[in-house]
Formats: C-alpha cells, sequence, structure tokens
C-alpha cells in the first residue's frame, strides 16, 4: 500500500509499504478515508526530534473497517470509525483512572502511545491506505455511517479532544476571559472549546494572519504580537489579565526561526493571567530536543519565571490529551450540528500531494491552517 514516510529533516515520501495485517485477535484494519496533518508531526518533520527515518506518519485518523480480528466483540466490517491519536489498552490503572494518553501497558515509560511518533510506541501511522488499531474495541470510536460530517468527525482523532482538554486543565468556566497562545488547529480549537464553555472573552496570540482571522471568525479577539507585547496587549484589554490561560505552542517558540530571543509561552502565560488564575499546557515539551538552541535547553530545561508564577498564585496542567474522555461527546455536538470544528480545515489533499503539503503546512502559508491527506 502507499504511506507517507518520514525520510529525514524536511523530507517525507509516498511509498510502497507492506500492507498492515491482524497481528493480535483485539486488532482490526480500517481503510483510511481521512487523516490530517499534525502539527506535532512538524517536530520531527524539522528535525527537531531523535526521530529515525522509515517511520509512517499519521496519528489523526478515521475510515472504515476493513477486517476484525477474532477476538474483537463491538466492531465489524464496514463500520466508521475514528481512533484517537493515543494507543491504549484499557485495562491499566491510567487507562481506568481516564488517563488514556499514559497507558501504561503499551508505553510503560509514561509517554503514552500514538500511532506514527517517535518514542510512542511501535505503531505505523495513518497517512497511508490501511492501518493496524491495536486493542479496537477500545480504541475506535464509531461514527454514523456514510460521508456526512466527514472534516468534522477528522478532528475528533486529535485536535478538537486537545482542544478541549486545554480548557479542562485550565478550568475554564462560564463566564471567565481566557488567553490563548498560538492560533495554530489546536490554538483555534482550543478558543471554540472556551467558548463552547461560556467563556466571555477569548484572546487568541500568533503572527499568522489568516490564522488569527480564524480566531476572529469565531468570535475571539485577535493578538498579533509582532505589534508588542502580547501579554501587555492583553492586560491592557482585561482587568489585570484573563482568569485563565492555555499554551497552544509549546517549546517550539523557543526555537523560531529569526527570533533574537527565543519566546517561552509559558512566560508570556504567567504574565497574561491574573494572580489566581490557572494555566492549560497543550503545546508539547520535549525531554530531548536535539535542535534546542542551548545545552540547557537539548535537555528540556527552559528558564520558566517560576518566581511570578507562585508570586501569583498560579496553577497550572499539562500533558498530551486524553483523547477518549472527551471524543464521544464532541463527536456527539458535531452530530447534534452545535459544534462545527471542520472550520479550521484548509485543504484536502490526495496522499500523493504529502509532500508538499508537509512543507507548505511546516511554513504556515496562507490556506494550509490545517491539511487532510485523503488517501
Ligand atoms: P502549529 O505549529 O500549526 O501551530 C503553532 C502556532 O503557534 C503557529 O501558528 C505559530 O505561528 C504560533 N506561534 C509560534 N510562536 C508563538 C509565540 N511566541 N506566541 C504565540 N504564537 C506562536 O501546531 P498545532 O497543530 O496547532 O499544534 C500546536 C502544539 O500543540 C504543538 O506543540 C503540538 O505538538 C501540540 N499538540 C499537543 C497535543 C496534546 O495532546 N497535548 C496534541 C496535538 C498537538
Ligand atoms: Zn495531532
Amino acid at each position: 500500500m502507499k504511506a507517507v514516510v518520514y525520510e529525514g529533516p524536511h523530507d517525507v515520501a509516498v511509498k510502497d509499504v507492506r500492507d498492515p495485517r491482524i497481528e493480535q485477535p483485539t486488532d482490526v484494519i480500517v481503510r483510511i478515508t481521512t487523516s490530517a496533518i499534525c502539527g506535532s508531526d512538524l517536530h520531527m518533520y524539522e528535525g527537531r526530534t531523535v526521530a529515525e527515518p522509515g517511520i509512517v506518519f499519521g496519528h489523526e485518523n478515521m475510515g472504515v473497517i476493513e477486517e476484525v480480528g477474532q477476538g474483537v466483540t463491538s466492531l465489524a466490517e464496514g463500520d466508521r470509525v475514528s481512533m484517537p491519536f493515543n494507543v491504549a489498552c484499557g485495562f491499566c490503572r491510567n487507562c481506568l483512572a481516564g488517563d488514556t494518553a499514559f497507558c501504561l501497558t503499551v508505553n510503560p515509560g509514561g509517554a503514552g502511545g500514538a500511532y506514527g511518533y517517535v518514542g510512542m510506541g511501535p505503531y505505523d501511522g495513518g497517512q497511508a491506505e490501511y492501518l493496524r488499531v491495536p486493542f479496537a474495541d477500545f480504541n475506535c470510536l464509531p461514527l454514523p455511517q456514510g460521508t456526512e460530517h466527514e472534516d468534522d468527525f477528522a478532528m475528533l482523532a486529535d485536535i478538537f479532544p486537545t482542544g478541549y482538554h486545554a480548557t479542562e486543565l485550565a478550568d475554564v468556566s462560564p463566564g471567565e476571559t481566557v488567553a490563548v497562545y498560538g492560533a495554530g488547529p489546536v490554538g483555534l480549537m482550543a478558543a471554540y472549546s472556551a467558548m463552547l464553555r461560556g467563556a466571555s472573552r477569548v484572546f487568541v496570540v500568533d503572527k499568522v494572519q489568516d490564522r488569527l482571522d480564524l480566531a476572529e471568525q469565531i468570535g475571539a479577539e485577535p493578538i498579533d504580537f509582532t505589534q508588542g507585547s502580547a501579554p501587555e496587549q492583553i492586560v491592557d484589554r482585561t482587568s489585570g489579565g484573563t482568569d485563565k490561560g492555555i499554551d497552544a505552542v509549546g517549546y517550539q517558540a523557543t526555537v523560531a526561526e529569526g527570533e533574537e530571543q527565543p519566546a517561552i509561552v509559558l512566560n508570556n502565560l504567567i504574565a497574561t493571567v491574573r494572580p489566581t488564575g490557572r494555566l492549560g499546557v497543550v503545546g508539547l515539551y520535549l525531554p530531548e530536543d536535539p535542535g534546542a538552541p542551548s545545552e540547557e535547553a537539548a535537555k528540556g530545561r527552559l528558564l520558566i519565571d517560576i518566581g511570578t508564577y507562585f508570586e501569583k498564585g498560579l496553577s497550572m496542567g499539562s500533558g498530551q490529551a486524553n483523547v477518549k474522555a472527551y471524543n464521544r461527546q464532541l463527536r456527539d455536538l458535531i452530530i447534534a450540528e452545535r459544534a462545527k470544528p471542520s472550520f479550521v480545515v484548509s485543504k484536502r489533499a490526495p496522499l500523493d500531494e504529502a509532500p508538499e503539503a508537509y512543507e507548505r503546512f511546516d511554513r504556515r502559508e496562507e490556506g494550509y491552517s490545517k491539511v487532510v491527506l485523503t488517501p
């Protein structure tokens, strides 16, 4: 079958690879209908991780079940399904507590499991014609048959639940003000989720105009950080800062090209949120970052302004999203026409166009806010 394979920094190719097959009785094989490219793929794509060539990318997958293992009880051939990016067993102590991003069976090291991702298990990605899904009864979310809402449902594997998770970590409540750093797909989904939870005002910080435009389109207030300090712009518009803050950028801001002084988004958030406010961090920070600008940063150690954090009595939640904690509810909001996360999708491309799509999404080009591949 054809698949998107990582060849090295800034280089992916569409290649023929071996078809996946049932390896455990609890597996299913899914014929992929849509697989999205994620900002998380760019960490590997840009050579900022220890990823080795040969990985089949793609953790934002949906499709139709093609083959069912003998031990699978709740799924059948022909079912339309969405797969959380987390690969999880469903029976370890973390999964039982709902923390499926930290499944101890698939990855006792603590980083959890995922499709097509370095350090997160041996699972091939779904930017391909077919995907093997382990522990399938647990890791497939059934969708209505047909092709309706394809782009909306495609957001259920990762960024919609991840954006929602950010608001859960920050404990966004009705009437509150929220600052979201990053207007990438994840930041936009966090802003959208904050509105769903009843936030009164949401600020979204970025410098890419068409992404800021999307933020404005959903009713958020865009803040361009090239027009002056983002924390100052937001504190000026609120009385002493927002109630809650969300980091949807992560450590990549510290290695942003052309920035003389690498920004640490967490410090901006500490400056933006009012005393006793709360932060939700879903932007990725890595324990190992060979591309970092200093030796310390390469070990994942950044200078966080803990003094101000303490003085303001802030609190924080962080980590990969437990997609399964939210994907069923968010699916039902889509079905009820109460949520339409596909507003972020700007480009549909066949698998063959993946190399170009990666290049353009990586440059944050206009019209490439979220790319979905259609094998
Ligand atoms: P993206 O790269 O498309 O978006 C990041 C955005 O941040 C870009 O628009 C960029 O212009 C902006 N940015 C850069 N520096 C900034 C700064 N100093 N201040 C404000 N904005 C800045 O990526 P994405 O797909 O939206 O993902 C965002 C982050 O979320 C990535 O780190 C990704 O790995 C992570 N992620 C985490 C989870 C999770 O489960 N926790 C899931 C998916 C993605
Ligand atoms: Zn993703």
